[in-house]
C-alpha cells in the first residue's frame, strides 16, 4: 500500500509526530511519541459510491517508553489522569533490573505541560516541532492503557 510517511507538528502538543498518509485510500494515522497522541483513520465501510471512514483517538496524556537492555523499547501511551497506582505500577517496572534508566522515562502531559515523573527524556525531546531537527524515525511498538 502506497503511504507518505513525514514528520508533522503534532496536534495535540505542537511537538514532533509522525505521520503516515495513505494518499490513495484516505486512510491516516498520526503517532506522537512525545504525548502519546494516537490519531486513526481507516476505511469501515466501503461501496462503490461511498467510503465510510472510522476515526479514533487515544493517548494524547504523556508516554511511558521502557527500555530494555536486551529487548528493545515499549511506549505506553497515557491515555488519562494517572493515578497513583499506576505511577507505583509504572516506578516498579521502571526500576526492574531489565530496564536502562537512564534512557527510560514517564512524562506525563495535560493542559499543555509536560511533567517529568521518571527518568530522563532524550535531549531536545520537548523542543517544538519548529525548533526541532530530529527527522529520525525508530522503530517501536506501541501499547495503550
Ligand atoms: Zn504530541
Amino acid at each position: 500500500m502506497a503511504s507518505t510517511y513525514s514528520a508533522i507538528k503534532c496536534p495535540n502538543c505542537s511537538r514532533t509526530a509522525i505521520e503516515d498518509d495513505y494518499y490513495k485510500t484516505g486512510e491516516l494515522f498520526i503517532c506522537c511519541d512525545r504525548c502519546g497522541y494516537n490519531y486513526s483513520k481507516v476505511i469501515e465501510h466501503e461501496t462503490m459510491e461511498t467510503i465510510n471512514y472510522k476515526e479514533e483517538i487515544i493517548g494524547g496524556h504523556g508516554v511511558f517508553m521502557v527500555i530494555k537492555k536486551s529487548s528493545g523499547r515499549e511506549l505506553i501511551l497515557l491515555d488519562g489522569e494517572l493515578n497513583a497506582n499506576q505511577i507505583e505500577e509504572f516506578t516498579k517496572v521502571f526500576l526492574e533490573s531489565e530496564v536502562e534508566q537512564e534512557n527510560s522515562y514517564l512524562i506525563y502531559f495535560e493542559g499543555g505541560a509536560f511533567t517529568i515523573l521518571l527518568g530522563n527524556p532524550p535531549e531536545g525531546f520537548l523542543l517544538p516541532f519548529e525548533e526541532s531537527q530530529e527527522k529520525e524515525i525508530k522503530e517501536t511498538i506501541y501499547f495503550s492503557v
